[in-house]
């Protein structure tokens, strides 16, 4: 387990053998303890399939006792029960990738790969948070995407960001040819924010991709 900001904890689990996915997918995972087992959330993985283990990338929520305040708890050998591999986010092409807070965790996986496989090309990645000490993996999307790693602060102006909501004109202007896929992943009304922001766009229907 290690920090990778002030609430978002980095899990590296032992992979079972055999076990694969795609990346942007995701699994049910409970904690392996007396009364947590059958307390299942999804969490995506942010490992590639090469890798020996498997990653997380978790935010943890401390203000109430649920599954991720417990994960925050944990220590090195504690078990979790890991499940099927399932996710509607994967990667179809290069485009456009829209992200608020922990639902960048699907990007993770799928921009590492592209970087693996050198294929980094013109995608980008607009990711929405509160403040910059919420960016996850800020500097490893900066190494990765240059110029294509747009960051919106929503709480506060910090110099050298963006500040607001993201809205179609936000997008307009940040996405000159918008003749491209969008990929969105966020909380809920986050992802219908930015759907309804694409269709006043005139973009819909398959050009888009949303983790359901
Ligand atoms: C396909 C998929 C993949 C995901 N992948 C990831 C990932 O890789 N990383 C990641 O961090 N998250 C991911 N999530 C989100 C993650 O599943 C949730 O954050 C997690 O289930 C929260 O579990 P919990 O038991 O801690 O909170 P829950 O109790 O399930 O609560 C969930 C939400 O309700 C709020 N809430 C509920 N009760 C209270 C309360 N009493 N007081 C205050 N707030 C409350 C919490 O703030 C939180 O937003 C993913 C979700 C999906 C659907």
């Amino acid at each position: 387990m290690e920090p990778v900001t002030h609430n978002v904890i980095r899990f590296k689990v032992e992979k079972p053998s055999g076990y694969r996915f795609v990346p942007g997918q995701a699994t049910e995972l409970s904690i392996n303890q007396r009364g947590w087992e059958e307390e299942k959330r999804p969490f995506t993985f942010t490992s590639l399939n090469a890798w020996p283990n498997l990653e997380f990338t978790i935010k943890i929520y401390r203000d109430h006792p649920g599954v991720t305040n417990k994960l925050g708890t944990l220590k090195p050998g504690d078990g979790l029960v890991l499940r099927d591999v399932w996710g509607a986010i994967q990667y179809r092409g290069e485009g456009v990738f829209i992200a608020g807070g922990a639902g960048v965790t699907p990007f993770i996986a799928i921009f590492r790969q592209l970087r693996e496989e050198g294929k980094i090309g013109g995608n980008q990645l607009l990711f929405a948070n509160k403040t910059s000490g919420d960016i996850i993996l800020k500097e490893e999307f900066s190494r990765m995407l240059g110029d294509h790693f747009i960051n919106i602060l929503s709480d506060r102006a910090e110099p050298g960001f963006e500040h607001g909501r993201i809205d179609s004109e936000w997008i307009r202007s940040k996405i000159p040819d918008l003749n491209r896929k969008f990929y969105i992943c966020g909380p809920d009304p986050m992802v219908k924010d930015m759907q309804e922001a694409l269709r006043e766009l005139g973009i819909a229907g398959e050009a888009v991709t949303v983790e359901l």
